[in-house]
């Protein structure tokens, strides 16, 4: 079954967010759009995996997506996880088109696409890397071990892979071949490592662990936030700022009406600024006049509510 869903992670909603926020002009905005463009796709091919994996024996299998744990000073993630009582696999998820040639020699990886050529750290290495992180972290939490088998998966059909060395086929799979590649793994590991009890607790300790990956994306792409825009976005056509009018956010392009476009904003402002809002800062970012207004909108969004009166903050609710 699956233990942790796939969530859409939460640099994706970051970008997009920046991009409803950065000035047209503003320089750096095609980076933004790379990196988003990206990353979706990324997540879509991940996303492909799904309809296999929903062929597991749901008993069997516990899945796991996004897991980001913590090895001390650092941390790991797989991209997913799949758990059994006989074995481990995680599998790392790789969204390229094109050619890819494995140089196992320099444990590298090049890939060609559209006549370009493009150098990627090897994933199997990545892979490798990733397990061993695993393996530590299943030790010192005080489990027994269990062996923990990986895989590349290439989530677009038409990639083609080139290799001098035959093994890589061996690690490095397109999505069709992977329920294919878990029953052989299956095959190969019949004796139970850990019991019922043990598995359950391993599975809490493994959710209540994960640690979300929280970028500060302004200072990535060292954008300054005085640059960004504020305002209300139209929920219709995107015109940027709607007016707030007798409980009412009105376009002046479109002539649309929403009781609620500010929704957006607020969640803006938590994704790319910080994540809680004061009353004075909610004015500041959609332009709204009045405390008590600002009051009222703040406190029908359903935010977890800190601190008392001037310093009364809201915040996103866990
Ligand atoms: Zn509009």
């Amino acid at each position: 079954m699956i233990e942790k869903e796939r969530m859409m992670p939460e640099i994706n909603l970051q970008l997009t967010a920046l991009l409803r926020r950065m000035p047209k002009m503003l320089e750096g905005r095609e980076k933004v759009w790379s990196e988003l463009r990206k990353r979706n796709a990324g997540f879509r091919g991940e996303q492909k995996l799904d309809y296999d994996l929903s062929f597991l024996n749901e008993k069997e299998y516990r899945i796991y997506h996004g897991l980001r744990l913590s090895s001390g000073n650092q941390f790991f993630q797989i991209d997913t996880l799949l758990l059994t009582k006989r074995f481990a696999i995680l599998l790392e998820v790789k969204n390229w088109n094109g050619t890819i040639m494995f140089e196992p020699e320099f444990h590298q990886l090049i890939r060609i696409h559209n006549d370009k050529e493009e150098a990627f750290q090897d994933p199997i290495s990545q892979a490798e890397h990733q397990s061993r992180q695993l393996k530590k972290w299943i030790q010192s939490n005080g489990f027994p071990q269990i062996p923990i088998e990986y895989a590349v998966v290439l989530s677009s059909p038409s990639t083609i892979i080139k290799s001098p060395n035959k093994q890589i086929s061996t690690k490095v799979i397109h999505a069709h071949r992977l329920l294919n590649k878990i029953s052989l793994i299956d095959e190969t590991h019949k004796l139970v490592c850990i019991q019922d009890k043990e598995i359950k607790r391993l599975n809490r300790t493994l959710l209540k662990n994960h640690v979300p990956h929280e970028v500060d994306i302004l200072n990535f792409f060292k954008i300054n936030l005085d640059t960004l825009l504020t305002g209300v976005h139209c929920p219709h056509c995107a015109t940027l700022p709607v007016i707030f009018h007798w409980g009412k956010w009105h376009c002046p392009a479109c002539k649309g009406k929403s009781a609620t476009a500010h929704y957006q904003a607020v969640e803006d402002y938590f994704l790319l600024i910080k994540p809680a809002i004061s009353n004075e800062e909610f004015r500041n970012f959609t332009h709204i006049t009045s405390v008590h207004t600002a009051y009222k909108l703040l406190s029908a969004m359903n935010l977890e509510v800190g601190g008392e009166k001037k310093n009364r903050t809201y915040k996103k609710k866990k």
